[in-house]
């Protein structure tokens, strides 16, 4: 859920904002209610919920807000393949999270497992 005001994230639950009480949103519908769409872009797209987890946690831990929007249509649960998960930063932050991208592409390919 997020506050469509402050674009604070929060867990599922919770329905209020906890900064300026407004009614939180789905994930699934923040895309339409950013109050400036136009400073996120999308960086990555994946179809799997725990490949854009592990990204966002990546890309959190290096202080960059990080969005999960999920276009998959829940009319039709099992069309998995036509599921889309953008992975969206604030444009400000693109070029650090491409490079953390490039990075944990990079040690998939290479590294096979024990770090
Ligand atoms: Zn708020």
């Amino acid at each position: 859920m997020i506050c469509p005001k402050c674009e604070y994230e929060y867990i599922d639950g919770i329905s209020i904002c906890a900064d300026c009480k407004s009614k939180l949103i789905p994930v699934e519908e923040f895309e339409g209610h950013l109050i400036h769409p136009s400073d996120w872009v999308i960086i990555f797209t994946c179809d799997e919920v725990y490949e854009a987890e592990m990204l966002k946690t990546n890309l959190e831990s290096a202080d960059i807000e990080t969005l999960i929007l999920s276009q998959k249509d829940r009319s039709y649960p099992l069309v998995g393949n036509l599921s889309v998960i953008k992975i969206l930063v604030k444009k400000t932050d693109k070029d650090d999270a491409a490079s953390i991208l490039k990075d944990i592409k990079e040690r998939e390919v290479s590294g096979d497992s024990d770090d």
